[in-house]
């Protein structure tokens, strides 16, 4: 099946580039290809005045009509959340999933920017939100990209790797 990646206006176009093929290649044989797009709209349907954030289940609604024989994967640089949370930083739902990089880019916490590390977050938690999307649940190895995290520590804990019991469920089913 395809990855559609969607990226959202402010994403590095670094990001843009290498994410997709890395994907391919961590879910083969599950994905075979990727089609790129970008998008322009400043989402203002998802923007919640108050908080100064959007709203991630919006954003995936609005700009994922359909996932049709596909994953989607929207990447934005806007600061997102869901009800009842602080903040994000990802959402899945179904075969659409959603990363956001506001919080996992180094600059957030006023350290100086670091491509390195903001790839290496990114990467994680993309494939962690397209576990999902793959029926993946949360898991209770710390190391395991499935984990869940609650800050950018736990992001920063875990590795890039699917867990021995998470990759037989990914690739056995
Ligand atoms: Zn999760
Ligand atoms: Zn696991």
């Amino acid at each position: 099946m395809q990855l559609r990646i969607i990226s959202t206006a402010g994403v590095p176009s670094f990001l843009q580039q290498r994410l997709p093929p890395k994907l391919v290649e961590i879910f083969r044989p599950h994905f075979n290809g990727y089609l790129l797009d970008s998008v322009d709209d400043p989402l203002l349907v998802a923007y919640d005045a108050r908080r100064r954030q959007y709203r991630a289940d919006v954003i995936l609604r609005h700009l994922v009509k359909e996932t049709t024989g596909g994953v989607t994967l929207v990447i934005t640089d806007l600061d997102v959340y869901v009800p009842d949370l602080n903040f994000v930083f990802g959402l899945c739902s179904g075969r659409a999933a959603l990363v956001s990089i506001r919080r996992l880019d180094p600059a957030f916490y006023g350290m100086p920017p670091d491509r390195d590390v903001l790839w290496g977050r990114t990467l994680k938690e993309a494939v962690h939100e397209i576990g999902h999307a793959f029926g993946l649940s949360h898991c209770p190895d710390p190391g395991c990209v499935m984990s869940f995290s609650n800050s950018i520590l736990d992001v920063d804990k875990k590795s890039p790797n699917f867990c021995g019991r998470c990759r037989d469920k990914l690739f056995t089913s």
